[in-house]
């Protein structure tokens, strides 16, 4: 049986282009807000906090009994020591919804932190994935996925600074068993389109991609895959779940995320909605070892190993190179 989540989908798509809104604002003024930064953080601090109380407060408002696993705590912001920079995020979250009090604004992002992630339905979110692409002017995501009974079942991913064929800014948005549709992030009048993986059966001429950061991902170990799957062109490194997007939307055939830490458990909002994303528009997303994701075991993917990402039709030669 199909699931109507007409509104649940509406609602995803409206927090996540709001809360996009509040992130560009927040990247356009780097400059400013790094000066606050010296003394209270880094400036992505402050668009992370406004970002999920944005989103927060619209879930909250259209689905009161359902909670949400966000990845930002929220304790420090009540803190005195913290008043500088309340005062900043209370501000930018203003800027989308004028009127807001400082303690809605503190409210909102405390519903965050009210799922553990083994309730029947819940959120999650990453409010701005990829923080370091976003200090960067490059890559990040605020990413919104609905599970129920353990399974993804919708996925809002907005990519502000991405851009696939003539729309610059994505929205990809999911909803299980209805494929992956792109819709512009800005411009809400642009008509949504159903986008596909590549259908690239050779690895050879697969394009790869993984994380900026090495410490994500390992980069010699992907080198050296790359390299026993007859890969010659270099990866296309790229901060944040828009690794998933470009996978979706054909840009790229293969995504790597290879442990570099035994003890690190991958969070369930960094794959949520880009794995929806991926599956939705044909391909297959696995860990390392060519097991599902399991969504059942809370905030982390405790039964997983890294990540796989691919169109499906390379899937199982890209999983067993990594297992030679
Ligand atoms: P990316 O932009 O793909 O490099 O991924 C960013 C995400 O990596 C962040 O949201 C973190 O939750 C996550 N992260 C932090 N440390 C690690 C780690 N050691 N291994 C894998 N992911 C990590
Ligand atoms: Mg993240």
């Amino acid at each position: 049986m199909k699931l109507n989540l007409d509104r649940e989908i509406q609602v995803a798509i409206d927090a996540v282009r709001h809360a996009s809104q509040v992130c560009r604002s927040v990247q356009q003024r780097l400059a400013t807000v790094e000066a606050l930064s010296k003394k209270d953080k880094s400036p992505v601090t402050v668009a992370d906090f406004a970002s999920q109380a944005v989103v927060c407060s619209m879930l909250m408002k259209a689905f009161p009994d359902d909670t949400v696993v966000a990845e930002e705590g929220t304790g420090e912001l009540r803190e005195t020591t913290r008043t500088l920079l309340r005062g900043v995020v209370c501000d930018e979250v203003r800027k989308v919804f004028g009127g807001a009090t400082d303690e809605e604004v503190l409210t909102w992002i405390e519903h965050g932190a009210t799922g553990d992630g083994h309730e029947p339905r819940f959120w999650t979110l990453d409010p701005i994935d990829g923080t370091k692409g976003f200090l960067r002017g490059e890559q990040y995501a605020v990413a919104l996925a609905l599970l129920e009974k353990g399974k993804v079942v919708l996925g809002a991913l907005a990519c502000p600074n991405l851009k696939q064929g003539d729309v610059e800014g994505v929205l990809l948005v999911v909803q299980r068993g209805q494929g992956t549709r792109l819709l512009s992030l800005w411009d809400e009048k642009k008509k949504s389109k159903q986008i596909k993986v590549s259908r690239t059966e050779d690895v050879t001429t697969s394009r790869f991609c993984e994380s900026v950061e090495s410490g994500h991902s390992d980069q010699d170990a992907s080198s050296q895959i790359a390299q026993r799957l007859g890969i010659s062109s270099k990866p296309l490194r790229m901060d944040s779940q828009a690794k998933y997007a470009a996978l979706a939307a054909g840009q790229a055939e293969i995504y790597l995320r290879l442990p570099t830490r035994a003890d690190y458990c991958e969070k369930i909002w960094d794959h949520a909605a880009g794995m929806i994303a991926v599956e939705e528009a044909g391909g297959r997303v696995t860990d390392i070892d060519g097991n599902p994701l399991d969504f059942t075991q809370g905030k982390e993917l405790r039964a997983n190993r890294g990540v796989v990402a691919t169109n499906a039709l390379v899937h199982e030669v890209v999983v067993n190179a990594i297992n030679l």
